[in-house]
């Protein structure tokens, strides 16, 4: 199940930092997560980070976000991939710039 914050939040600024995936970034009023990016955790730590840190207890399941802890683990694969790939795509980005420029790209 990914998490979510309520309107409860009090911008306290703790869990975005604390999130091993990334999913958690400022919205137009309050805190929110990324369904698509929150494993809960599941596959970091044993526990949901966000929600041991909340001082006001406002992050709960997401009810329309049920997961099994299968379903949890592979979007932790997937997003560890993901990871994996961004230096490479990086790089190819910059001896393609180069590329345009006439100029050959590092080894
Ligand atoms: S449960 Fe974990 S992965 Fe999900 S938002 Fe909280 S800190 Fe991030
Ligand atoms: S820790 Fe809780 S109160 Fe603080 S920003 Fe995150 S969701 Fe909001």
């Amino acid at each position: 199940m990914a998490l979510w914050i309520t309107d409860e939040c009090i911008n306290c600024d703790v869990c975005e930092p604390e999130c091993p995936n990334q999913a958690i970034s400022m919205g137009p009023e309050i805190y929110r997560i990324d369904p698509d990016r929150c494993t809960e955790c599941v596959g970091h730590f044993d526990q949901p980070q966000c929600v041991q840190l909340c001082p006001v207890d406002c992050i709960p399941v997401h009810p329309q976000h049920v997961e099994t802890r299968e379903q949890l683990h592979a979007r932790y694969l997937r997003l560890q991939a993901e990871q994996q790939q961004r230096p490479q795509a990086s790089s190819q980005g910059v001896a393609s710039a180069l590329a345009e420029q006439g100029k050959p790209a590092e080894a």
